[in-house]
């Protein structure tokens, strides 16, 4: 769609810090009482003094390095004025003009190959508090106010307006969550964890900004719209008026909220009660903190452990699927728990709702290299393998009683063998069919096998074993 410029402004939580980003309260506002959580700092009472949370501008830094982005050696907080009930100063604590950190880029894999989506800065903010309704929006009486998240960290990530397709936007966010997850001050899981603003406009027309969508699906159907939208306005030789509208996800379809805000509207001026802050040092401090980040575990995992790419690019998805991996491989041939990882477990996962930190839990990377160690022995088939991964992830229970309970061993070829000469034995008339021509008397003698195994033998191999015997 060459027509099409979208740009995002995505709000990520550092919701893996212990406490607020300008007062000690923790940041855990999910599963607390509303407003247990705060202090006269976060509910803005006049007078109360801001100090920095040094772990939170470590965080930030730490993300601003994976991104590729420079970090700024002086960074400023500002004030960001508007009026709105959740947010009990009348103003935001943010970043204006001397932002933490400019540029930067996230790759994503389009259908035509790589591309580079560029950032244009990333700063540091306050997220003000949350307020809920009963019942919908549009049809409850009052709303209710929770400053438990008041002050939680949240840095703010701005591209370049330079994705051209919803879908583009959806893999810059995936990327771009996968990156956070790597460094281990983002939790993805938890509500409102990332917020995104997307900025959309046609040739010709003005821009359209979609407020605080909170699903990457969302952010993808409400760009869908939009260009529906937009396309059929200005078909019609209609203006596209430059404006801020919300996403219904209920109904899919974004609403008119108010004509844009301009810069000058909030009034922006530097924070009196914070200092600036120089990162040079915090900047050394965190540069050796950074963990392997998934392009580079993707290359190591291909060179180190000789699996296709196919295998490391999923692998790498989540850094605890391939801490799980690496688990595995240490002990058993890579390929193999490569593809038993990728290929098995993650679907049996993700069937049930779960990702590789609730996986490692249910079923033990140690307990994972015992199955597989039985499969590599021949003691349980293929089919076996799964059975157990399933039963483990359902209903818990040691290994070898799964095993034994459901009669999963399997029989050894040796006695497979030896089944196979009974069969033969016991059967002249079915040899003799066989030997004058009726190939599918064979049948009959694997059903024999079969039979007298209870269907634990494998019925390709038995065949194999007994044509191979009668053709001698
Ligand atoms: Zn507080
Ligand atoms: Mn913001």
């Amino acid at each position: 769609m060459d027509d099409v410029i979208i740009g995002l402004e995505v709000h990520v939580q550092l919701n893996r810090l212990k406490t607020k980003l300008f007062c000690s309260c923790p940041i855990n506002y999910h599963d607390s009482e509303p407003n247990t959580h705060v202090c006269p700092v976060c509910l803005g009472m006049p007078g109360a003094m801001p100090v920095i949370n040094k772990e939170a501008v470590k965080a930030a830094i730490k993300i601003a390095l994976a991104l590729n982005a420079e970090v700024q050696p002086f960074t400023v907080f500002d004030r960001k004025n508007y009026f709105y009930p959740d947010l009990p100063k009348g103003f935001q604590i943010s970043q204006y003009d001397r932002p933490l950190a400019l540029g930067g880029y996230v790759t994503i894999e389009t259908e035509d190959g790589e591309k580079k989506i560029a950032l244009k800065r990333i700063h540091m903010e306050e997220d003000p508090g949350k307020l809920s309704y009963k019942g919908s929006i549009t049809l409850a009486k009052y709303s209710l106010i929770d400053y438990n998240r008041s002050g939680v960290p949240l840095l703010e990530i701005v591209t370049e307006p330079v994705m051209s397709s919803p879908k583009e936007a959806r893999l810059f966010l995936n990327k771009l969550r996968i990156i956070l997850e790597y460094l281990e001050v983002f939790d993805g899981n938890l509500e409102g964890a990332m917020r995104v603003d997307a900025n959309i406009s046609l040739k010709g027309g003005g821009r359209v900004e979609i407020k605080n969508i909170s699903s990457f699906k969302g952010v993808e159907r409400a760009l869908s719209y939009e260009i529906t939208r937009q396309r059929n306005l200005l078909r019609r030789g209609r203006v596209v008026l430059r404006e801020t509208r919300h996403f219904d996800e209920v109904n899919n379809i974004t609403v008119s909220l108010r004509s844009k805000e301009e810069e000058q509207d909030y009034r922006y001026f530097p924070e009196p009660d914070l200092v600036p802050i120089h990162t040079s040092e915090l900047v050394d401090e965190v540069k050796d903190l950074l963990p392997e980040m998934p392009e580079e575990k993707r290359q190591r995992f291909i060179q180190q452990y000789e699996i296709g790419d196919n295998f490391a690019k999923v692998l790498v998805l989540d850094p605890k699927m391939a801490d799980y991996f690496e688990e595995v491989a240490l002990q058993l041939d890579a390929k193999l728990a490569a593809s038993w990882i990728v290929d098995v477990l993650r679907g049996e996962l993700n069937y049930r709702g779960w990702d590789f930190r609730v996986g490692w839990e249910k079923l033990r990377p140690e307990e994972m290299i015992r199955l597989l160690k039985y499969f590599v022995e021949e003691k349980i088939t293929e089919k076996g393998v799964v059975e157990v991964i399933r039963t483990k992830l359902d209903e818990g229970g040691d290994i070898d009683a799964i095993i034994q309970s459901k009669g999963l061993f399997a029989i050894p070829k040796t006695e497979i063998e030896r089944l196979c000469r009974e069969a033969i034995e016991k059967n002249p008339k079915a040899v003799e069919d066989y030997k004058a021509g009726k190939k599918q008397a064979a049948n009959y003698l694997v059903g024999y096998v079969m039979k007298v195994t209870r269907g634990r033998a494998d019925p390709a191999e038995t065949a194999k074993i007994i044509r191979e015997m009668l053709s001698n």
